[in-house]
């Protein structure tokens, strides 16, 4: 049976479109060869609890894709609020590796100073998605100091408005062991 034809979207109307999806912003880190590389990204999610699973997509052709592929780990880090900066210079094409934003871990693993939480993890398996690569990692440890989350949303970065958050005691809060 014919598929039908893919419809011609403009990228740039696409990346429109798909920037009215407000994200979170976070630091992926891989390290191969003593060599440290780094990337700002918001395809991040959570996939599984048991086991503990979360999903990032990697551009092809990014040195943090190839750090990963080789290392066999990384660490994602969740900025704050007061991280935008790290964000900028971790999204920099070619840039070298802004050291002075991280640390490294008692597990060996490097994350980004600060963070509201990070994730060390294992990949447990990668596949291509198009200019993408869908890197799966299984979480084997995780650190979480809380503080207000960086935004990114119609290309420009902000913070939550409390309003908008989920009051205690609703179906849906994360908190209260129900829904998510
Ligand atoms: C808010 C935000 C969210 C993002 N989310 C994601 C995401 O989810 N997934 C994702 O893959 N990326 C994402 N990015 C983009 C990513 O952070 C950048 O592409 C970053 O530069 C990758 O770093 P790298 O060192 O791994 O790759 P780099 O080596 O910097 O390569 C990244 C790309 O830039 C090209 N490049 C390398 N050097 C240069 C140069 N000197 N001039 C021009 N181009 C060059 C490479 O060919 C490659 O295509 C996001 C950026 C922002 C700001």
């Amino acid at each position: 049976m014919s598929q039908p034809s893919a419809p011609s979207i403009p990228v740039r109307v696409y990346r429109d479109c798909a920037g009215e999806f407000a994200t979170g912003v976070t630091v992926v880190i891989a390290e191969h060869d003593g060599e440290a590389q780094g990337m700002t990204l918001n395809a991040f999610t959570s996939i599984s609890l048991e086991p503990l699973l979360v999903l990032v997509a990697v551009g092809r052709g990014s040195r943090t894709l190839t750090a990963v592929r080789s290392s066999g780990r990384f660490s994602i880090s969740v900025l704050s609020r007061q991280q935008r900066d790290v964000a900028i210079d971790f999204a920099t094409p070619g840039a070298p590796f802004p050291g002075r934003y991280t640390k490294r871990m008692a597990d060996d693993f490097l994350v980004v100073a600060g963070a509201s939480a990070t994730h060390q993890c294992l990949v447990q398996a990668l596949d291509p998605a198009g200019d993408h690569e869908l890197v799966l990692g299984r979480v084997v440890g995780i650190t979480h100091g809380g503080g207000e989350p960086l935004i990114f949303y119609r290309g420009r970065f902000g913070g939550v408005d409390p309003d908008a958050v989920v009051p205690p005691g609703h179906p849906i809060a994360l908190y209260e062991g129900a829904g998510w």
